[in-house]
């Protein structure tokens, strides 16, 4: 039986902005999110050819300020994934990510929020390729909480689809049209009363969640998939294993088992918009005893202090976007 968790209820969110009263860049200025369309001729909207990027700010109320994440991190990924999809001519590290913080700022956001760029193939044609076709971008901002829960834990279900392999789509880079894919992981997981999937690669090894990398807890070692294993490259994967090192947590990437899973201290998921969300069971096993481990606590009560610009080792994740009052 599905409710309405937090998960629908942020999505759901995400999907109503009163759009008016939200700035966003399209095509060239600023302008209203209600403004800012495309013709359903356009060949990212016939054939998902588009790229995208999601990037969190966090408010931070002592300070009064609020912090853009790892946004030059995203824009070297973006730019990463137009190159793969035949999209040169795109701004540069710095002014990608200078219109990011303009979007924050021109919408005085005080309350955590959601960024997302994306270029994407705009010719208006039928014919699907992805050479010769003319490209454009936009970068919305909206108000975003969480995603799914970090807190008390969550129960895991591996599904029966598997990762769009390397091989059909290529996994490193965020293809708007590879969203399918775990989109259906995701909606198997949650109609059979799973808060989130566990998603295989083709030989049947875990790639990730739905949306988010995963790390798992056996004997001390913080292990996780390597980046040839179907993964995202996930900048959250990254701060963590940075995190890790810096609380002296040994860590090793490497394939895993399905079945490692069962029998793991600890499993979490990572990513933007999960941020660090423990696993209580997977497959209906209890993960340890259940409970959130001592692992996934600890990180995600750093990640936690470091997004929100509280932790001078971790100050280079973040972006004040307003000037200090
Ligand atoms: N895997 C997939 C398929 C994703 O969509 C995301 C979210 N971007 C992640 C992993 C986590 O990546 P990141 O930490 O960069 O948000």
């Amino acid at each position: 039986m599905v409710t309405e968790n937090a998960a629908v209820a942020a999505a759901n969110a995400a999907d109503k902005p009163d759009q008016d009263s939200f700035v966003c860049y399209f095509e060239g200025g600023y302008v209203p999110l209600g403004d800012a369309r495309i013709s359903i001729m356009t060949h990212a909207f016939l054939y998902g050819t588009g790229v995208f990027e999601g990037i969190r700010a966090y408010w931070n109320p002592e300070q009064k300020q609020l912090y853009a994440l790892r946004v030059q991190e995203h824009i070297v990924r973006l730019r990463n994934s137009c190159k793969i999809m035949l999209m040169a001519d795109v701004p540069s590290v710095e002014d990608f990510s200078n219109i990011v913080l303009e979007v924050l700022r021109r919408n005085n956001f005080r309350e955590d929020a959601y960024c997302r760029p994306s270029v994407y193939k705009s010719t208006k044609a039928i014919g699907v390729r992805l050479h010769g076709l003319s490209h454009d971008f936009y970068v919305l901002g909206v108000p975003f909480g969480d995603y799914i829960d970090t807190e008390k834990g969550i129960a895991v279900g591996t599904v029966s689809w598997r990762r769009v392999s390397d091989t059909a789509i290529p996994a490193r880079s965020k293809i708007t049209g590879s969203y399918v894919n775990p989109a259906f992981s995701k909606t198997e997981a949650m109609l059979n009363g799973f808060e989130e999937a566990i998603v295989l690669t083709q030989d049947g090894h875990v790639a990730e969640g739905s949306a988010e990398n995963l790390f798992m807890v056996r004997d001390g070692v913080l292990i996780t998939p390597a980046v040839s294993d179907e993964i995202l490259e996930g900048i959250t994967r990254a701060g963590i294993i940075e995190l890790a090192e810096h609380l002296g947590i040994k860590v090793k990437e490497r394939s895993i088992d399905r079945t490692e899973l069962y029998i793991a201290d600890e499993v979490f998921l990572c990513g933007t918009g999960a941020q660090i969300s423990p696993v209580s069971s997977v497959d209906h096993r209890p993960v340890g005893d259940g409970r959130v481990g001592p692992v996934a606590r600890l990180i995600g009560k750093t990640y936690f202090d470091a997004v929100r610009g509280r932790l001078p080792e971790f100050r280079h994740w973040v972006t004040p976007v307003y000037k200090s009052e």
